[in-house]
């Protein structure tokens, strides 16, 4: 019963997935081994939508408890109306955190779902102004020796990228002389004309931040992410006007409100929409940075990002993040290619296009 909406959701099923990273990682701030994903499938009419969100195993009870019942029965094609009840049935449990990310597995896989029951791509329902996006390598974890960096590095510059990113911020900002050391290796592996952008991941306290973001001037970086806590957007605002790099943060919005109290302190807007509660929430964020004059940068699962990303007209890039870089295409069919530092849409596959592959059973915990 494809090319219409008008048919109730009938199941909604989770799933969780855990690949192990090749080695372990470790960015300023936290250090890891493996990346979850929680997978959201919900069918209608005869289709299949899928939806997912790197976070915990418990964000699958949540949907299964909290969620699936919320969505049974609705319309497919109503996600603002489903999107607003899930939210309505998790005000005890808290808006922010896994219930955000939960919301975000469902609602995408709902708007997937629609646009396949239409028989259209993603894109093209959600308003396509593009049908590719430009990407931006990151990774450059602290974990990494010089040699893997640089390898790392070539690896972005090969796909065509014309920006890349690096972590700092090392152990809380305890080893800034080995983030200024690997900042100066990655712009002299890159050269001039390509961006430079290093992460802190909240790393720094506001001096520090200040101080060293002159130096990360000196050597063109154009980024500066979360120089200090996104919990200070006081903070952002005083590293972002002492420095001439842009300052970066909002990859823990998780609703507009949150959005909103960003906005002031940043250049750019971080949204993450398996995180922001899905396409349905990343619109209204994106929107309102855009009446701030500020653009949108899309952060990790750049998979997911890539039909919200061609929708955005204020959008400025899309976070090729290494863990999921490789692990999207292990997880999932129909993962879009990145080719000339762009991230390319498929306009004629139904929905986003991505299914579950048959080897994501081998990585399967729940
Ligand atoms: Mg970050």
């Amino acid at each position: 019963m494809t090319g219409r909406l008008g048919v109730g959701v009938t199941e909604v099923r989770t799933a969780v997935y855990t690949v192990p990273t090749p080695e372990p990682e470790a960015d300023g701030t936290l250090a890891w081994s493996a990346t979850t994903a929680v997978t959201v499938e919900v069918s209608a009419g005869g289709c299949t939508g899928l939806g997912w969100s790197y976070t915990s195993p418990a964000t699958a009870g949540i949907v299964d408890e909290h969620l699936a019942g919320v969505v049974r029965g609705r319309d497919a094609g109503d996600t603002a109306g489903s999107w607003e009840a899930m939210v309505r049935a998790c005000r005890n449990l808290g808006r922010g955190g896994l219930v955000s990310h939960a919301i975000a597995a469902v609602d995408i896989a709902l708007w997937d779902l629609a646009a396949r029951l239409l028989d259209v791509a993603l894109v093209a329902l959600l308003g396509a102004s593009r049908t590719s996006v430009a990407v931006y390598g990151s990774g450059g974890f602290t974990t990494q020796s010089d040699a893997e960096l640089r390898a790392q590095l070539e690896g972005w510059l090969g796909l065509g990228c014309t920006a890349v990113k690096i972590k700092v911020g090392e152990s809380w900002g305890a080893r800034a002389e080995r983030d200024l050391a690997r900042a100066r290796l990655a712009r002299e592996v890159v050269g001039d004309t390509v961006e430079l952008m290093v992460d802190a991941n909240g790393g720094y306290r506001r001096g520090q931040a200040r101080r060293l973001g002159r130096r990360y001037d000196d050597l063109g970086v154009t980024w500066f992410e979360e120089p200090v806590s996104s919990d200070d957007p006081a903070g952002l605002a005083v590293v972002r006007d002492a420095l001439r790099c842009d300052v970066a943060a909002g990859e823990y919005v998780h609703s507009l409100a949150e959005a909103a109290r960003l906005l002031p302190a940043v250049d750019c807007l971080q949204l993450d929409v398996t995180r922001c509660a899905g396409y349905t929430e990343w619109r209204r964020c994106a929107a309102f940075a855009a009446a701030a004059g500020l653009d949108v940068s899309a952060h990790c699962a750049p998979s997911l990002h890539a039909p919200i990303a061609a929708a955005t007209p204020s959008l400025r890039h899309v976070e090729l993040f290494a863990d999921h870089a490789r692990l999207e295409p292990m997880l999932f069919t129909g993962v879009p290619e990145v080719r000339g530092g762009r991230l390319h849409l498929d306009p004629d596959a139904p929905g986003h296009g991505m299914r579950l592959s048959a080897q994501a059973q081998s990585w399967r915990t729940a």
